[in-house]
């Protein structure tokens, strides 16, 4: 799906110039979900906005499919962005005068499907992320786990091949956390979803099946993750309600479901030195 090749990222900043990238090397598998953790300020959002177009980088290659992002013109990376990459980030990002049928709804305008189309896809989205009688609520009437579930159908209603997740937990209690993994966990499965997950939480990182450790601008591996412990507590009562919600409405459940990308069931990782990496807040 990606391949970066010595991606490097500058910042201008007065007369000083802030390197946040010094040279990232990264092949990322379809179907993948990576963790990438990291202390505050090491360049995680900046790789991840490079990721999906929302930025450029300063040299290197960002290959996605067979087309580098880097040296794309603008209105063609917007077009890749618009159909192929979902993001979600801390704060949820979503327009708070609008309910969040209409949020979700915004994502599909990029496309050109039409308004009646919107519609239906944005309700099924909904109703996908368990929100199916909250449609003409704003965000201000929601809890925050339920604007980050906004926020996840409004990603995913396109149907991309990406998902890029910015401490999406990064503003949840503990419970609300591993809900909102649960479901990305069960959208990544089902949808057959290359899963890149920025998070300082331990807990959350160790979900995903391969940690990645920012550090001034590089990018380094550590031990396998994704003990089987985490898979079987998440495929546990929290999961549930949305798997079943999801078996008829998700058209790609039963293609990913025999693609082969699911994860093997590696062995618990024996506690990495990514444990060692601080929480950043
Ligand atoms: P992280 O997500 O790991 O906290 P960031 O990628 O946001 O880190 O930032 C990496 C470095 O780049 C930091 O030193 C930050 O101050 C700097 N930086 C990020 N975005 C900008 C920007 N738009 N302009 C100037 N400096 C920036
Ligand atoms: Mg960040």
């Amino acid at each position: 799906m990606y391949k970066l090749s010595a991606v490097t990222k500058n910042y201008a900043k007065g007369r000083e110039t802030v390197a946040a990238l010094r040279g990232v090397d990264l092949v990322i598998e379809d179907g993948e979900w990576l963790a990438i953790q990291g202390p505050t300020g090491h360049g995680k959002s900046t790789l991840l906005q490079i990721l999906g177009g929302l930025d450029r980088p300063s040299g290197g290659i960002v290959d996605f499919d067979g087309r580098d992002l880097a040296q794309l013109r603008e209105a063609e990376v917007t077009r890749v962005r618009a159909a192929s990459v979902g993001f979600v980030f801390q704060t949820f990002n979503l327009i708070p005068t609008l309910s969040a049928q209409e949020n979700v709804e915004a994502a599909l305008v990029p496309l050109h499907v039409s308004a009646a189309a919107r519609q239906q896809r944005a309700a099924v989205a909904l109703e996908t992320v368990g929100l199916g009688d909250r449609l003409r609520h704003v965000p201000g009437e929601l809890s925050g786990g339920q604007q980050q579930r906004v926020a996840i159908a409004r990603a995913l209603v396109k149907e991309p091949k990406v998902l890029l997740a910015d401490e999406p937990t990064g503003n949840l209690d503990e419970d609300t956390r591993d809900e909102i993994i649960g479901l990305l966990e069960v959208m990544w499965r089902e949808r057959g979803l290359t899963m890149v997950l920025v998070t300082h939480d331990s807990t959350v990182a160790r979900r995903a099946q391969r940690i990645g450790v920012m550090k001034n601008g590089r990018l380094t591996f550590r031990k396998a993750a994704r003990a089987q412990a985490a898979r079987t507590q998440a495929a546990g009562a929290q999961d549930a309600p949305v798997q079943a919600a999801l078996s008829p409405l998700s058209p790609r459940s039963s293609s990913s479901a025999s693609s082969g990308l699911q994860p093997p069931d590696l062995p618990a990782a024996k506690e990495s030195s990514v444990d060692s990496v601080r929480a950043d807040e």
